[in-house]
């Protein structure tokens, strides 16, 4: 399977690459909704939540390790910071490769992505 991440992680594409390590890229949002907008993005191919294996547990606790991290390194770790999952059409979900969102750098409301 493939998707517009995939194109990304083997540099098909182009993206601002914040992180990366043999598991996890994270990257700027395109079209950020706050100053600081990143998505913390599984190397190995998850369609969504509802299609994380048993297996998986390591690699999902990582995406928020990494997303701590870079949270951390911006600056936002004691003001605080939104992370979000969108799952499936009806949760938000526009790009079916698994996701987490770090969103941050002002005072959020209840915005939806
Ligand atoms: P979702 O709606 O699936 O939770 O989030 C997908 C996110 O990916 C959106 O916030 C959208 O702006 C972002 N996005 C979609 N295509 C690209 C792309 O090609 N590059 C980057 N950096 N972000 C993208």
């Amino acid at each position: 399977m493939d998707s517009i991440f995939m194109k990304i992680i083997r540099r098909e594409i182009p993206a601002a690459i914040e992180y990366e390590d043999d598991d996890v890229i994270a990257i700027k949002d395109i079209n950020p909704i706050a100053p600081i907008h990143i998505l913390i993005i599984p190397k190995k191919f998850i369609p969504t939540v509802n299609d994380i294996a048993e297996a998986d547990a390591p690699l999902i606790g990582k995406l928020f390790l990494v997303a701590k991290r870079l949270a951390a390194d911006k600056g936002v770790a004691e003001g605080g910071y939104r992370l979000v999952m969108n799952v499936g059409k009806d949760g938000g979900q526009t790009v079916f490769h698994l996701h987490l969102h770090l969103i941050a750098g002002k005072k959020l409301g209840h915005e939806t992505i």
